[in-house]
């Protein structure tokens, strides 16, 4: 597709530099055109080499009738490049619009997201001046895996997917990260005091992956005290990996806490491609030639570090910091430090201007490539320890109205055939309640119905099941009770 940016690029994408790297450009939507162009036109300056391809999407995409955002040449642009500089978009009020970014994320394989939160003292206030820590965060799985069920009037759940495989992937990313950026010490944030087999299962990736990296220094921490810690003393912080939710909800406060949404970048990145893009939203309420265009150009000197040109992306950002220590500020960072107040157009080309200079007060970035790339071996290269999985009995979820626990209990174990698994537990929302439950117990229509044995068979939990739809009980769904290696893959359902 054409764009009215294109333009800014005829000379290199002409063939002024014949072995320029082809990327894929999404302008995007409110103030996204204005600062694409603007990070466009330093990274040209700056000797860039790149051929951008043009493509729309976003809000108007929606509007035209199609639900993802993204056309079909879009599609086809990044799946040539696996590079995309992405504007952000404005998503149309009203449902049936899917998120543009989950799409890209699932459909692209995009498994980590990696945001750099630094604060920049003194140019923007922030009340952590220190604060220099690197987010990444597993962008798949978790309860954004996207299984959701209503199962009775009253219950509604969502699964929590964690894998060995995906937890692996994520942590060697931010081991990798942190060995090839010089970064000292990775944190891992997990809650497995209460989940203990899923976040447990990260926990467990996290040390064994730690053995390899004895350089690093290693900690986890649980996730409640880990953010209430980090938002006091963020500057004790280097790198931190968390499954998705955790990391979805710390890279935005971390992301506030640097004082300015206007100077964050974010970047998707898998083996489908990477996705560089400003933390920022489009901002529909801001004027014409005001948006602060550094969270996107912060994204676009990393995506020029991916692409190996690490000499123009430390020449790109000893320009923009000396931008800032000259006091050329956009409205949203304006302090005591500034001497210009400066639109989107006119901190560019400040930014231009100052290509070739290093800053004083900010360490400036150097051009050099890691002495050792990322190394993030394919998955399957060390085949799993062979465990023996045995069937020890089923969890029958039961949807009941009709009375307490006890009387549930007894309809079951009526309906119980004597070959196979025998009832021995209930619980209502994780809590037990028969054998010995507690009146207080607030109790739903939702009852986890707990069957064990010693080698059962799935035969024997179809025939159970027969048995309990024969007597009238309405089953809503069921999950298998493996061990592995002799160990319970399964929680003890005591409530916590
Ligand atoms: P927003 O980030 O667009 O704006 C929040 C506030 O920050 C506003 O006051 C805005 O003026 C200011 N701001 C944002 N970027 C700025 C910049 N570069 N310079 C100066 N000030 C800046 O968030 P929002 O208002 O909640 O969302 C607006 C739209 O953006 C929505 O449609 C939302 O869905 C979308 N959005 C898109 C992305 C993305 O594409 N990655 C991310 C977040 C929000």
């Amino acid at each position: 597709m054409s764009s009215v940016l294109e333009p800014i690029y005829e000379g290199v994408s002409g063939g002024a530099k014949p072995v320029a790297t082809p990327i894929t450009v999404a302008p995007g939507d409110g103030i996204g055109p204005e600062i694409t162009e603007a990070v466009l036109k330093i990274l040209q300056a700056a000797g860039a080499s790149i051929a951008p391809e043009f493509v729309e999407v976003g809000e108007r995409v929606y509007r035209s009738g199609n639900t993802s955002g993204i056309p079909q040449e879009a599609w086809q642009s990044i799946e040539r490049t696996r590079v995309l500089l992405k504007g952000p978009i404005t998503t149309p009020q009203g449902g049936g619009y899917k998120s543009l970014n989950v799409t890209m994320r699932k459909t692209l394989g995009l498994y980590a997201n990696v945001r750099p939160c630094r604060s920049w003292k003194p140019v923007v206030f922030s009340r952590h001046p220190d604060m220099d820590v690197v987010i990444i965060r597993e962008n798949e799985e978790d309860l954004y895996a996207g299984i959701e069920h209503r199962q009775t009037e009253d219950v509604a759940q969502c699964l929590k997917l964690i894998t060995r495989k995906g937890s692996e992937r994520i942590i060697r990313y931010a081991f990798e990260y942190a060995r090839t950026q010089n970064r000292h010490r990775v944190t891992c944030m997990v809650k497995d005091n209460i989940m203990k087999i899923t976040d447990g299962l990260f926990h467990r990736v996290f040390e064994e992956l730690a053995a390899e990296y004895p350089q690093i220094e290693t900690n986890v921490q649980i996730i409640d005290f880990g953010m209430a810690n980090f938002v006091q003393r963020p500057e004790s912080y280097d790198v931190i990996v968390l499954p998705n939710l955790y990391g979805d909800i710390l890279s935005d406060v971390a992301a506030q806490m640097t004082g300015s949404v206007g100077m964050g970048g974010s970047i998707n990145i898998g083996n489908g491609g990477a996705l560089f893009e400003a933390i920022h939203g489009s901002a529909p309420d801001l004027p014409r030639n005001v948006a602060n265009p550094s969270g996107l150009l912060l994204a676009a000197v990393e995506m020029l570090r991916h692409i190996g040109q690490h000499e123009v992306a430390a020449r790109v950002m000893n320009a923009w910091l000396v931008t800032l220590e000259d006091g050329i500020h956009t409205g949203d960072i304006v302090g005591e430090q500034t001497v210009q107040r400066a639109g989107t157009r006119e901190f560019a080309e400040a930014v231009i201007e100052r290509l070739g200079r290093r800053p004083e007060s900010f360490a400036a970035a150097e051009a050099t490539a890691p002495a050792e790339p990322m190394r993030l071996p394919h998955l399957n290269e060390k085949a799993p320890e062979p465990t023996a999985k045995a069937l020890v009995g089923v969890d029958v979820f039961v949807d009941w109205k009709q009375g307490a626990a006890g009387e549930l209990a007894s309809a079951l174990k009526a309906a119980t055939p004597t070959d196979g698994p025998q009832l021995v537990m209930i619980t209502n929302r994780g809590v037990k309640v028969w054998p010995h439950g507690n009146l207080n117990t607030l109790c739903t229509d939702h009852w986890r119905c707990r069957f064990q044995g010693e080698s059962v068979t799935h035969g024997q939990i179809v025939a159970l099941l027969s048995a309990i739809s024969d007597a009238g009980l309405d089953f809503i769904k069921t999950e298998h009770l493996y061990t592995f290696d002799g160990q319970a893959g399964f929680s003890l359902g005591q409530g916590q």
